[in-house]
């Protein structure tokens, strides 16, 4: 079984570096030691150092929500993969649809990023989603083979297996609206097979395929067990520590009973 991954998109918040200390200090106490599932938190660029301060000594991963793909230069309000590096990151999230939606970002900015973050030696977390229209038209496979075509641009099976993959619909963000289990274990089936295709089987079976999208300690065991699901992306639950150790805690009883 892949280990799984448990990461906490903070998006634009909190407001204040106390507080992100305090939500940071919050998820390493209650994870303590703990290592059988993988734990990443994703603060604002401004807080990214003062966390790592805090995350000293704690398993739980810094991941950046965006980088540049170029190193250094005249790139007014950009940063870099070396420069997330230089402040404590082991990830960085790629591609999110606040980003491709919000921002007009493509695939081919997002492949651009994918490969600096794999030269600046970060774990990308590439997300990819199809929109609440692109499911009405039955379109989803067609966007997902899309975005994976575009954001996962000649890359070698090797770098491929060192890729984390967050499939996100996007109605399901921030809206309280969950993928049915079967839809998310469809996606993820659609989404392993394109990869076996791709990258060949053995490739395949080390990609570790987050779901995003509203999960909750209420929906955590459920979605976390699904055969093809290999952890969770974390939107609003991730700003409560509590909400964001119960998730983990659904993920670690899922990791001790194995899946079929
Ligand atoms: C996200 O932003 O990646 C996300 C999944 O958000 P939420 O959990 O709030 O839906």
């Amino acid at each position: 079984m892949r280990t799984l991954l448990i990461a906490g998109n903070w998006k634009l918040n909190p407001t204040t570096a106390e507080a992100a200390s305090a939500l940071a200090e919050g998820v390493k106490h209650g994870l303590g030691a703990a290592t059988d599932v993988h734990v990443a938190v994703a603060p604002p660029f401004v807080f990214l150092s003062q966390v790592d301060r805090v995350l000293e000594g704690s398993p739980v991963g810094l991941s950046g929500q965006d980088l540049y793909w170029e190193n250094a230069g005249a790139f007014t309000g950009e940063i870099s993969g070396p420069m997330l590096v230089d402040v404590g990151c082991t990830h960085v999230i790629l591609g999110h649809s606040e980003r491709r939606h919000g921002q007009g970002e493509t695939s081919a900015q997002v492949n651009a990023k994918l490969k600096a973050a794999l030269a600046a030696k970060l774990i990308p977390i590439v997300c990819i989603g199809e929109t609440k229209d692109e499911r009405l038209a039955e379109k989803t496979e067609a966007v997902l083979l899309d975005q994976l075509q575009g954001s996962l641009a000649d890359l070698s099976p090797e770098e491929m297996a060192g890729v984390v993959l967050a499939y996100e619909p996007v109605w399901a963000i921030g809206t309280g609206l969950t993928a049915s289990p079967e839809q998310a274990q469809s996606a993820h089936a659609f989404i392993r097979g394109w990869l076996s295709r791709t990258f060949g089987e053995a490739t395949a079976g080390r990609v570790v395929v987050q779901y995003g999208g509203s999960v909750k300690p209420d929906n955590a065991v459920e979605l976390l067990g699904l055969p093809d699901v290999d952890g969770a992306l974390v939107g609003g639950a991730s700003l409560k520590a509590a909400d964001f150790l119960a998730i983990i805690k659904a993920g670690q009883e899922v990791a001790a009973r194995g899946k079929s």
